[in-house]
């Protein structure tokens, strides 16, 4: 086996990247990259790879991350034209999903057990365990209907209590209602659902966040002493 390291110091060319703090795909820069090359086998037969390691810049919101692109000798296919292609692998660190912006610096508005639930169901979502994220998002609401002393003896009755308590609208626990359902699936049936419904699923649990938690403590922030 032998692989080659040349390390770039020129910026390269802009790429498009999911973003972890904009929404979806935005203009990325590699300021700097590690072209890492290899191949092992013999004259005869050989595997090649060939990789970059980016450290890239988001031109939207300037955050960095870390970028591995690659492609490798076994993975191609032939094009409309017969020309063989070797299709790109992606990999970015921090994990995100396209189009989640998670809550950001005001997770920190969260109660504590909340807030480390919440961390940990946007991880299991980020790096594709759906299973995991669908518990979490569960575990989420019972730990919200807990905090916030919910009445009922099953996570049911315990949404619908906190529409009596004016902390839901019903409008918002049907769409809860929904996500209970499909952590029971999960839980019970190890169904995994599509990325689509969880992160829709998680967009909908941090409106709910925002709505009993972060709000109210920002507000009373900005309006301190105000009648
Ligand atoms: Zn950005």
């Amino acid at each position: 086996m032998s692989t080659k390291h040349e390390v770039i110091t020129e910026p390269g060319a802009e790429v498009d990247v999911a973003c972890a703090k904009c929404s979806g795909k935005t203009a990325h820069v590699p300021l700097v990259q590690v072209h890492v090359q290899g191949s092992e086998g013999d004259s005869n037969y050989s595997v090649d790879w060939s990789d970059y390691h980016q450290i890239v810049k988001c031109l939207g919101c300037r955050a960095l991350s870390y970028r591995i692109v690659g492609s490798n000798s076994e993975e191609y296919y032939h094009d409309e034209n017969d020309v063989c292609v070797y299709p790109e692998s992606e990999k970015l660190y921090p994990p995100r999903v396209e189009g989640v912006k998670g809550l950001g610096d005001e997770k920190f508005y969260l109660p504590p057990k909340v807030k480390q639930i919440y961390e940990e169901t946007q991880i299991a979502l980020s790096v594709q365990a759906p299973v995991l994220a669908a518990i979490g998002l569960r575990a989420l609401l019972e730990t919200v209907c807990k905090e916030k002393e919910a009445e009922g003896g099953d996570l049911f009755k315990k949404i619908d209590s906190l529409v009596d308590k004016r902390i839901l609208t019903p409008a918002g626990a049907k769409i809860l209602h929904k996500i209970r359902t499909l952590g029971n699936a999960a839980a019970h049936e190890v169904k995994p659902h599509t990325e689509g419904q969880l992160a829709l699923a998680m967009d909908i649990v941090e409106h709910l966040l925002k709505d009993v938690y972060i709000l109210p403590k920002q507000a009373e922030a900005e309006f301190e002493g105000d009648a």
